[in-house]
C-alpha cells in the first residue's frame, strides 16, 4: 500500500530537513504524550551534540519518504514508539504501522534507532517498538544503536535517560563527529509578554484543545482535537461506606451526532486543581493573569507553540500543563541555573545526573515520593525557575480514558462512566489528588434543571476493540472486579435490550469482585434485578474482605470450572476488565488451568488454546494500571 501524499513534495519531510539543515528525524507514536515528550527531548539533545533534529508526528507526514532520507548526509531516523492497550500502536502511528506490515518499500541506506515505551504489567510488553525495530531491519535499514525498552510500571524516565546516554556517543562515532556535549540551557521557544492593553482578548486561548473559541462555538464532528463540552446530568456516589469514593457520572450527548458502542472509551479533558495552581503562582511570585505567547525559535520547527497561544499563565497551568506528575530529570536539570543556594544546586544536579547515585536518589526522592512541581519548589526553597521556562518544559496535561458504562441501545443520548476517586498519601507526608477524578467530583448537576445550565466536561469517544459477539446467541462471560465492571454494565444493557426484543440471547455470566458487600458492591440493585430477570444467567461475586480469607474472581472461576469450560466450548466469548497489574494475569492463568483440567490439555496446549481464543477475538481484555 502507499500512504496518501497529502502534502506537496515541497512540504515533505526530506525537503524540510534539507532546507533547514537538519539530518535527524525523530518520529513519535504517542498516546498519552510521553513518546512525544521524549522525541522533543532527543531533538534538543541532538543540538547539544552539534546536530540538528526535527521531532515529527508520523500522522502528519508521508512515511514513504523514509526511503529518501539517506539523501541527506549523516541522516538518521529515531523512533519513539509507545505500545498501547493490547499490544497496539498508538492512534497516530497506526497508518505507519499498517504500512510497515503490509508494504515492502526497501529502506536500504536508512540509518535508524528505536526507543519503545511500554508497561511490563501488560502482556504485549513494548510490542510496537520491538516490531518497528525488527521490521525496519528486514526492509534493509541499518540499526545504528540497539533498541531501548522503557517500562512505565517502574521508571521509564531512567530507562530513557540510560538509553540516550549510550545513543548519542554511538551516533557521533558513526558519523565521525567529535563527541562533545554542550551543557546549559537550550530554549526552543521565545517568550513574549503582553500588557493587557496590547492584546485583543478575543485572540487569547482559554483552555481550548485546538480551535480558538471552540468551547463557545461548538461544532460537530467531535474528536480529540474538538471535544464536546458535555453537560453532566448525574453524578452519584456508588460506594455505601469504607471511606473510598466511586462516582457514577452521566454525560449528555443529545443532538451532538456523537455515536458510541458498548465497550468504547470516553476521553475526558480535565482541569488542574485551582488551589495547586494558585500555590505555584504564589511560591514563584507570578501574576497568573499575565498574557503571553511562546513562539518556536526555529522557524522550521514542527510546532509553532508548545500549546495554544497567546494565553495566560492561569490558563496554561490549569488546562495545558501536567503539573501533578513527578518532575522529569531534564526539568530538574534546567532548574539548577535558577537555584541560588549551593547545596540546593548540588542536590538538583545529583537528582538529574545519569550516574547510579543520581538515578537512585531520583527514584527515591522524586518517583517513589511522587514529588510534583509544587512539592519540589517547596522542598528546594532557593529554586525559583522562570514561569515561561516552566511552561516550555512541563509535559502537557492529557485526557483520561474511562470505559463507557452504558449501551447506546438503552441510552442513545447519554454516556455513563464509573470512576473511582484517586487520592493517596506520599512518603513526603503529602496527600496527592488524582487530577481528573477530583475535578469530576466537583461537577455536581443542579437538581431539576435542564442540561443547558449543568456543569460541563470536554469529552470525545474513542472506539475500542472490546465488542460483544456478533451473534447474540453466543454465550458471554465477563470478569470485572472493582471499576472493571464498567463496560459490562453497557454489555448487560445491550443483552437486556435484545432479550426484551424477544431475541435468543446466549448465556450471560458475570464475575464481579469487591471488598465488602455493605461498602463497595457497586450497581448492586441493577445486578440483582438483571439476575432476577434472567438477563444475567449467572452472577458470581467475590467479596475479598467479608470472610476470613480473600476471595477473588479467579477463585470463583476455578470453583465453577465446568460451567466456564462449557461456555468456551459453546462459542463463548470471555471478557476481562480492570486492573492490569495482577488481576488480568491471574484470571488468564485461571482460565488456562481450567482448559488443562476440563479440556484434558497440557499446560502448553492450554496456553496456545487461550492464545487462539484471543486471536479469534473470543478472549478480550480491557485493562489499565
Ligand atoms: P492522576 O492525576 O492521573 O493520578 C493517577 C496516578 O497517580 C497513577 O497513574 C499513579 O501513577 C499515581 N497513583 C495513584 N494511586 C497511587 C498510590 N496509591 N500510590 C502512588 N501513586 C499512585 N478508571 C476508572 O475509574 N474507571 C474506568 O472505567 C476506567 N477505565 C479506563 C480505561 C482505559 C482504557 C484506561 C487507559 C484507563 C481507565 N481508567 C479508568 C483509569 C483512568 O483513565 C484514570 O487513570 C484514573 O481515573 C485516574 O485519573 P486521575 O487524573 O484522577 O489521576
Ligand atoms: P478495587 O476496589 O481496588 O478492587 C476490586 C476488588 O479486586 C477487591 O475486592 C480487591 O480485593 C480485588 N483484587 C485485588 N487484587 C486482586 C487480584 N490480584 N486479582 C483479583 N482481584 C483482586 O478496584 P478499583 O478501585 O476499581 O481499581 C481496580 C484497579 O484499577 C486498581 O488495582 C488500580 O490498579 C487500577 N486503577 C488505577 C487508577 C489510576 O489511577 N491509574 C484508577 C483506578 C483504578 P482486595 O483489595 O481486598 O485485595
Amino acid at each position: 500500500p502507499t500512504l496518501n501524499r497529502s502534502e506537496s513534495e515541497d512540504s515533505g519531510i526530506v525537503f524540510r530537513m534539507k532546507k533547514s539543515g537538519r539530518s535527524i528525524a525523530i518520529f513519535y507514536g504517542s498516546q498519552t504524550g510521553t513518546a512525544e515528550e521524549f522525541a522533543t527531548r532527543l531533538a534538543k539533545d541532538a543540538q547539544r551534540y552539534g546536530m540538528k533534529a526535527l521531532a515529527v508526528d508520523p500522522e502528519e507526514c508521508n512515511m514513504e519518504e523514509l526511503a529518501e532520507l539517506h539523501q541527506i548526509e549523516n541522516s538518521l531516523a529515531i523512533f519513539c514508539m509507545a505500545t498501547y492497550g493490547e499490544g497496539d500502536p498508538t492512534d497516530n502511528a497506526q497508518d505507519f504501522y499498517d504500512w510497515l506490515q503490509q508494504g515492502d518499500t526497501q529502506l536500504d541506506g536508512l540509518k535508524f534507532a528505536v526507543f519503545g515505551l511500554g508497561n511490563k504489567t501488560y502482556e504485549h510488553y513494548n510490542s510496537t517498538g520491538i516490531y518497528v525495530d525488527k521490521r525496519l531491519e528486514e526492509l534493509g535499514a541499518e540499526r545504528v544503536y540497539e533498541i531501548g525498552l522503557g517500562d512505565d510500571d517502574t521508571n521509564i524516565e531512567e530507562d530513557f535517560v540510560t538509553w540516550k546516554e549510550g545513543l548519542w556517543p554511538t551516533v557521533c562515532e558513526k558519523f565521525g563527529i567529535e563527541v562533545s556535549k554542550q551543557e546549559g540551557s537550550f530554549r526552543s521557544y521565545s517568550f513574549t509578554k503582553y500588557e493587557p492593553d496590547d492584546i485583543d482578548e478575543k485572540t487569547v486561548y482559554s483552555g481550548e484543545v485546538a480551535r480558538l473559541h471552540s468551547y463557545k462555538n461548538q461544532r460537530p464532528p467531535y474528536d480529540a482535537k474538538n471535544p464536546y463540552l458535555s453537560p453532566v446530568l448525574v453524578n452519584r456516589e456508588l460506594h455505601k461506606g469504607g471511606g473510598r469514593s466511586c462516582m457514577h457520572i452521566e454525560f449528555d450527548i443529545t443532538d451532538t451526532k456523537i455515536r458510541y458502542e458498548a465497550g468504547d472509551h470516553v476521553a475526558v479533558y480535565p482541569t488542574n486543581d485551582v488551589t495547586m495552581v494558585e500555590k505555584i503562582a504564589k511560591r514563584l511570585d507570578v501574576d497568573l493573569d499575565t498574557f503571553f505567547t511562546l513562539d518556536a525559535i526555529d522557524e522550521d520547527a514542527s510546532k509553532r507553540h508548545p500549546f495554544p497561544c497567546p494565553t495566560t499563565f492561569r490558563t496554561a497551568l490549569l488546562h495545558y500543563l501536567d503539573i501533578s506528575s513527578p518532575l522529569r530529570t531534564n526539568v530538574l536539570s534546567e532548574f539548577v541555573e535558577y537555584t541560588s543556594d549551593e547545596k540546593d544546586k548540588e542536590f538538583l544536579t545529583l537528582l538529574s545526573s545519569p550516574t547510579p547515585e543520581g538515578k537512585k536518589k531520583y527514584q527515591e526522592w522524586v518517583m517513589d515520593a511522587r514529588r510534583n512541581l509544587l512539592a519540589i519548589l517547596d522542598d528546594v526553597p532557593s529554586c525559583n525557575p522562570a514561569m515561561d521556562h516552566i511552561c516550555e518544559l512541563l509535559p502537557h496535561l492529557q485526557a483520561r480514558y474511562y470505559s463507557i458504562a452504558s449501551s447506546p441501545k438503552m441510552h442513545p443520548t447519554s454516556i455513563h462512566i464509573c470512576a473511582v476517586l484517586v487520592e493517596y498519601d506520599t512518603s513526603s507526608g503529602r496527600t496527592n489528588l488524582g487530577v481528573a477524578t477530583n475535578w469530576l467530583k466537583t461537577k455536581i448537576p443542579v437538581p431539576g434543571s435542564e442540561a443547558s445550565v449543568q456543569p460541563r466536561v470536554p469529552i470525545y469517544v474513542r472506539k475500542s476493540q472490546f465488542r460483544l459477539p456478533f451473534k447474540v446467541s453466543h454465550p458471554v462471560m465477563m470478569v470485572g472486579p472493582g471499576t472493571g465492571l464498567a463496560p459490562f454494565i453497557g454489555f448487560i444493557q445491550d443483552r437486556a435490550y435484545h432479550k426484551e426484543a424477544g431475541k435468543d440471547v446466549g448465556k450471560t455470566t458475570l464475575y464481579f469482585g469487591c471488598r465488602k458487600r455493605e461498602e463497595d458492591f457497586i450497581y448492586e440493585e441493577h445486578l440483582t434485578k438483571w439476575k432476577e430477570d434472567d438477563v444475567l444467567t449467572e452472577l458470581k461475586i467475590a467479596f475479598s474482605r467479608d470472610g476470613p480469607k480473600k476471595v477473588y474472581v479467579q477463585h470463583l472461576l476455578a470453583e465453577n470450572k465446568q460451567s466456564v469450560w462449557e461456555n468456551i466450548q459453546n462459542h463463548g466469548h470471555i471478557y476481562v476488565c480492570g486492573d492490569a497489574r495482577h488481576m488480568a494475569r491471574e484470571v488468564h492463568d485461571a482460565i488456562v488451568d481450567i482448559v488443562v483440567e476440563c479440556g484434558g490439555k497440557s499446560q502448553q496446549q492450554a496456553t496456545d488454546f487461550v492464545k487462539g481464543l484471543m486471536n479469534k477475538g473470543r478472549y478480550s481484555a480491557d485493562v489499565w494500571s
